[in-house]
């Protein structure tokens, strides 16, 4: 049907053949069904495994006073808003609850958005213009990645989590334009945190606007559980401070805070923001009860963190291969995609449900099997986890 001149837009498609060499070698282990869940396991394939690749730190997506506000705002204002928030679909608990994130971080406004990856992309994209200059870590989000590129700014990219060479390229790029320095607070799968203060000096001394994402912090850093930016009590010196509502948070959607010109110009021109659904009524309550509870309840935050150095300790003694320190996502490094596929499907079959990171995730030869931990986690789940690892582990002589 297509001729030599015009090639079907679909040839790549129909070249495309990973998952499928994957699921050949019967190590596919992406788009699984999870069938039932409890706090700290998940039902897949008809068997109960304890689930180590949530983002649900702190084990809320279970609270009963969560599910009650979620389940309050269907009876109010039914399943979904039907439409934008600029046109048709701002209920008030939209404004109830940017109030209480402008409160909680201190700025002066906050907008929510239907998911944390248009709150990237569409900020970025609007807040930048075509003169300005973004900064952004080489390991960054892709929804952070996304803004960039819808952006008419000039992005350069720094390497991962190096503040001598953002410097390098602010001291090369310092003429007169506008800055934005954006970056994970913490990295999504690695696990790292960003050098915040060192992020904030550069920022004043290159008079350059700071963006921090807090997905993976909120709920986990800072004195108040706020995030990176609480944890080195920079929160007044990040211009925008961006988090989303689908890991700690126990929903779905994103938010920023920051000066009212910022948040009411990103209101009014992103697209992200003004020609999307609006977060539902259930998920902007739940979020609502989450943030009531990350505020009453702060020894979750403490098991969180009793847990996470458990596990590292625990996966250090086996001889795993561990990269970071405080946040909840604990990769063990694995460095060759055939063993970690298959330890993947070994864990799979030993009752671990764990994610699997390959290229693009991370460069090729640095693959990792990402573990994460919520407060919920029991000693005697956190021990079958480490017994599991460490007979899979020894099986395929990565310990
Ligand atoms: N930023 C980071 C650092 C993330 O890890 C994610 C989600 N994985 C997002 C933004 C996007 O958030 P959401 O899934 O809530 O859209």
């Amino acid at each position: 049907m297509f001729s030599p001149n015009a090639p079907d837009i679909y040839s790549r498609a129909k070249k495309y053949d990973r998952d499928k060499k994957l699921k050949e070698a019967g190590v596919y282990a992406f788009f699984r069904t999870i069938d039932d869940t409890t706090e700290n396991k998940v039902n897949h394939n008809g068997r109960w495994l304890i689930q180590v690749a949530s983002n649900d730190y702190l084990g809320l997506s279970q609270h009963p006073k969560i599910k009650e506000a979620a389940k309050a705002a269907i009876d109010k204002f039914g399943t979904s808003c039907t439409g934008s928030r600029f046109l048709n679909g701002t209920i008030s608990l939209h404004l109830e609850l940017e109030s209480k994130l402008a409160n909680l971080y201190n700025k002066k406004s906050a907008i929510v958005f239907s998911t944390g990856f248009f709150a990237n992309s569409g900020t970025i994209s609007t807040i930048t213009g075509k003169n300005d200059f973004i900064f952004s870590d080489r390991e960054n989000h892709a929804s952070i990645t996304e803004g960039c590129q819808l952006s008419f700014a000039k992005t350069l990219k720094f390497k991962h989590n190096n503040t001598e060479d953002l410097e390098r390229l602010l001291k090369a790029n310092n003429g007169q334009h506008g800055k934005l320095i954006v970056s994970d607070g913490v990295f999504s799968m690695s696990g790292d945190i960003a050098h915040i203060p060192e992020l904030v000096r550069l920022a004043k001394k290159y008079e350059a606007r700071l963006m921090i994402d807090e997905a993976h912090s909120v709920g986990v850093l800072g004195s108040n559980g706020l995030g990176s930016a609480e944890e080195f009590e920079s929160i007044n010196n990040v211009d925008i401070i961006m988090g989303t509502f689908s890991k700690s948070l126990a929903s779905v959607g994103g938010f920023i805070a920051s000066d009212v010109e910022a948040t009411n110009y990103v209101k009014h021109v992103s697209r992200e923001l003004m020609f999307t659904a609006s977060l539902p009524p259930a998920s902007t309550a739940a979020v609502i009860a989450a943030l009531d509870i990350l505020c009453t309840e702060p020894e979750r935050r403490t098991r969180l963190h009793k847990n996470i150095a458990y596990m590292i300790k625990g996966f250090e003694q086996l001889g795993f291969k561990v990269k970071n320190r405080k946040s909840p996502i604990v990769p063990i490094f694995i460095g060759d995609l055939e063993k970690t596929l298959k330890m993947g499907k070994m864990l799979e079959e030993e009752g671990v449900f764990t994610n699997l990171v390959l290229s693009p995730g991370v460069p090729a030869g640095e693959e990792l099997i990402r573990t994460s931990y919520k407060a919920t986690h029991t000693q005697e789940e956190l021990d079958f986890v480490l017994e599991k690892f460490e007979k899979v582990g020894k099986k395929l002589e990565i310990i």
